[in-house]
């Protein structure tokens, strides 16, 4: 077996006595695209909290490479090249699709620099095939602000792969999205597959079926892993539909 990008073994978090999470392991392979699906309250959104550092666990082991993320705060994983992106979409509305981009490049610079400051060829390049790559090449010059629910969330993937991480951990992209938005978000995730290695938290099945290949969705169910497998053994297995009977379809968060 290869060794894993991304590490979880045994952990576990409680807020004030409740288990978000309990005995969580975990492991992401490098270039993987893995779906992870819950019920709301799942503790779906806190595993990604404790990837990051935006919540430390209370026991267990969370490994990037040969780094400790438990010792390290949420900007320090964040600069290992750890990014995700929240459900609710935050781009910088008074800012063009592309000074967007520009301001989340990666390295020291200050928003004055980066906007105001010649940017290398290379780095306009890669910031003109990421336009193309989230279809917002014709509205470049456009305040982030008018751009429609899906496209604020497609410009925020761009502004995370501006910065080259090396997991992207991506928080029910299609929530609010149009079936065909949803549909165009599930192919730019799968061409980011084996280049990137990612995380997607979703609620949406056809969404989820769009996006699953080999033994790549996760189920998590009151802080724990449920079940893993392909989409069709997850979607049969008795235990999930018990789970998922008669609940919301979207996440809270
Ligand atoms: P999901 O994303 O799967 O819907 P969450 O991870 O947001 O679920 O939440 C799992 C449980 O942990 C919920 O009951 C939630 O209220 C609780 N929880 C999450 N974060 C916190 C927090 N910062 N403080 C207190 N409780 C929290
Ligand atoms: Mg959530």
């Amino acid at each position: 077996m290869p060794h894993p990008l991304l590490t979880v073994e045994d952990v576990s978090k409680t807020y004030d006595g409740f288990k978000a999470i309990t005995k969580l392991t975990f492991y992401l392979f490098e270039g993987e695209l893995r779906t992870v699906i819950g019920p709301n309250g799942a503790g779906k959104s806190t595993f990604f909290d404790l990837i990051t550092g935006r919540a430390q666990p209370d026991v267990g082991k969370i490994e990037f490479g040969n780094h400790d993320l438990t010792q390290l705060n949420e900007y320090e994983i964040n600069r290992l090249g750890i990014g995700r992106k929240f459900q609710t979409p935050s781009v910088y509305t008074e800012h063009t699709v592309w000074d967007n981009l520009v301001l989340s490049l990666k390295g020291p610079r200050g928003v004055f620099a980066s906007l105001f400051q010649r940017l290398s060829s290379t780095d306009h390049d890669r910031l003109d095939e990421l336009l193309k790559l989230i279809r917002l090449d014709a509205k470049r010059h456009w305040k982030a602000g008018l751009l429609a629910h899906g496209e604020k969330q497609w410009l925020e993937i761009g502004m995370l792969l501006a910065a080259e991480p090396k997991v992207l951990l991506v928080d029910e992209p299609a929530a609010g999205m149009t079936d065909e938005e949803t549909h165009r978000t599930g192919e730019l995730l799968i061409s980011l597959a084996g280049k990137h290695s990612i995380i997607v938290i979703e609620h949406d099945m056809a969404f989820v079926r769009q996006i699953a290949r080999d033994n790549n969705v996760t189920v998590l169910h009151q802080g724990s892993v449920l079940c893993e497998g392909k989409f069709e053994e997850v979607q049969s297995n008795p235990k999930v539909r018990e789970v998922y009977l008669g609940r919301g379809k979207h996440g809270n968060r």
